[in-house]
């Protein structure tokens, strides 16, 4: 178990499980869908996450990237498009239940359209992390759109 302080969250997070719980998963969920949406969110997704982000996955055990969902919002402007979205790890937010379902946003980076935050209430739980402590990370990014298909607005 590791203690980690990102933005205003002290966590607790056990990497070992969390890995073992993602080498149960065989595809994830953007890929397995295959809708447009996610079809052009797998496409970009390298340049999604910054890169304080990627290393924060890291110490949470999270292996590159392995969405739950995501889901389209909005297009912000031709060829731009707001997205969220969510990842699992196995571990709890200490001693701050009163701040549980919050819905404060860190920014991260400069001017990084990225934005996430951390609560306790998994939805769409993959049965290889049921019956652990999860914490779920949500956030929202800004997309281009790359595949030649209509975009949506
Ligand atoms: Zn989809």
């Amino acid at each position: 178990m590791t203690q980690l302080n990102v933005g205003r969250w002290r966590l607790n997070c056990d990497r070992e499980a969390t890995q073992r719980a993602y080498k149960a998963i065989e595809i994830d969920e953007p890929e397995a869908c295959g809708c447009s949406h996610c079809r052009n969110f797998v496409m970009v997704r390298d340049h999604v996450y910054p890169s304080d982000v990627r290393s924060l996955f890291e110490d949470l055990g999270i292996e590159s990237c392995r969405e739950r969902e995501v889901y389209h919002m909005v297009q912000l402007k031709p060829g731009m498009h707001l997205y969220g979205g969510w990842l699992h790890c196995v571990g709890w937010i200490e001693g701050a239940s009163d701040e549980f379902g919050r819905f404060d946003l860190e920014v991260s980076g400069d001017a990084a359209p990225f934005t996430f935050y951390f609560h306790d209430r998994p939805t769409l739980l993959p049965d290889s992390f049921q019956g652990l402590p999860i914490l779920q990370f949500e956030f929202t990014a800004q997309v281009p759109w790359v595949i030649q298909e209509t975009e949506p607005e």
